[in-house]
């Protein structure tokens, strides 16, 4: 079901509730909605991965409301990493360290790291609080789907099946950076709204960026796995000629920023910049499974800031990329 906030958090205090009894609760953070447990509860944890038939061996984010869990879940902490949570955290980052052994292996995905992050939003802050317990949260939809950026998302996926916190519709909306920060130079395993250069100058250390598998071996589980992927075939373009020729030709349904949306009535609206394209994107790539048409296109915008993460989030949602990847 899913619980609207009227002013005084009684749908917080209802889900902490069912977190504290070992369930599971969807709630909204700045980036996406999460479907959360108590990361303490290998119980609790593993109904997560039963709900969205997500792979035992991809691990979740532990999401915490003060620096006071840091203890009971990292082995120890650098001072590198120490200056990105005092200067990036509540914020979209995740920031992977060596694990406590007391942290439960299922939310580790049976790896010896954990990631965490800090999430800049006010009803995720406060859940964790009333809770009590760190809360370990992939994002809330089936797994593959394109990630949920609004509460009737979650329902769309999960229905009556998990007691959803309604924030409204999220302000990033892509999913947050995560960062190997074990050893330097620090390694990116996914883009977000927290680029390489934030990540650099805060810390002063190389960052590299590995959001594929190399030499065929996935560095971050997440990367064996296709994400993101509306039901629909779904071609990606980067050059927008060749984009505007195949939604004329084909019929398709078109996904690019407002400045295109004379090319076809099959439109659906990135808004007017990149910080728009990730707050849109994924609404637009379920739109799409629901307008009139076969197949969907869509334009990658500059590859700049949060637009690096919106191009590969479309890029791993494809079913086709045209010009290369
Ligand atoms: P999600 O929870 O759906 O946002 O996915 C979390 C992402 O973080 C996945 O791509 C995971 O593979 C990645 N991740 C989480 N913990 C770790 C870890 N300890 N080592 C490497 N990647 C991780
Ligand atoms: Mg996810």
């Amino acid at each position: 079901m899913v619980c609207r906030e009227s002013g005084s958090l009684v749908c917080v205090k209802k889900g902490a509730n069912i977190i504290r009894n070992g369930g599971v609760v969807s709630f909204p953070t700045e980036t996406v909605y999460g479907l959360g447990a108590d990361a303490f509860n290998p119980d609790a944890v593993r109904q997560i991965f039963a709900l969205k038939g997500r792979p035992a061996d991809n691990p979740l984010i532990v999401h915490i409301d003060t620096l006071y869990w840091l203890d009971f879940l990292y082995e120890y902490i650098p001072d590198y990493a120490r200056a990105m949570m005092e200067n990036l955290w509540p914020g979209p980052l995740s920031i992977i360290l060596p694990a406590k052994g007391s942290v439960p292996s299922v939310v580790r995905g049976g790896l010896p790291t954990v990631a965490v992050r800090m999430p800049a939003h006010p009803y995720a802050l406060k859940l964790i609080e009333y809770a009590g317990t760190p809360i370990a949260a992939p994002s809330a939809n089936l797994s593959g789907r394109p990630s949920p950026t609004s509460a009737q998302h979650v329902f769309e996926d999960f229905g009556d099946k998990v007691f959803i916190i309604d924030g409204g519709s999220v302000a990033v909306g892509v999913e947050s950076t995560v960062v190997d920060a074990t050893d330097v130079p620090l390694k990116i395993y996914r883009l977000g709204a927290i680029t390489p250069e934030d990540i650099q100058k805060v810390t002063g250390k190389p960052v590299e960026i590995h959001v594929k598998p190399k030499d065929g071996r996935p560095l971050s589980p997440g990367h064996a796995y296709r994400h993101y992927a509306p039901e629909k075939p779904l071609h990606v373009f980067k050059d927008e000629e060749a984009f505007m020729r195949f939604v004329e030709e084909h019929g398709a349904i078109a996904i690019a920023l407002e400045k295109y949306r004379d090319i076809t009535d099959r439109f659906i609206s990135l808004g007017s910049d990149e910080k728009d394209a990730a707050a849109r994107l994924y609404m637009a790539l379920r739109d799409a499974d629901r307008m009139e048409g076969e197949v969907i296109a869509a334009l990658m915008v500059e590859n700049e800031g949060v637009g690096m993460a919106v191009n590969e989030r479309m890029s791993r949602a494809a079913t086709y990329i045209h010009g290369g990847e």
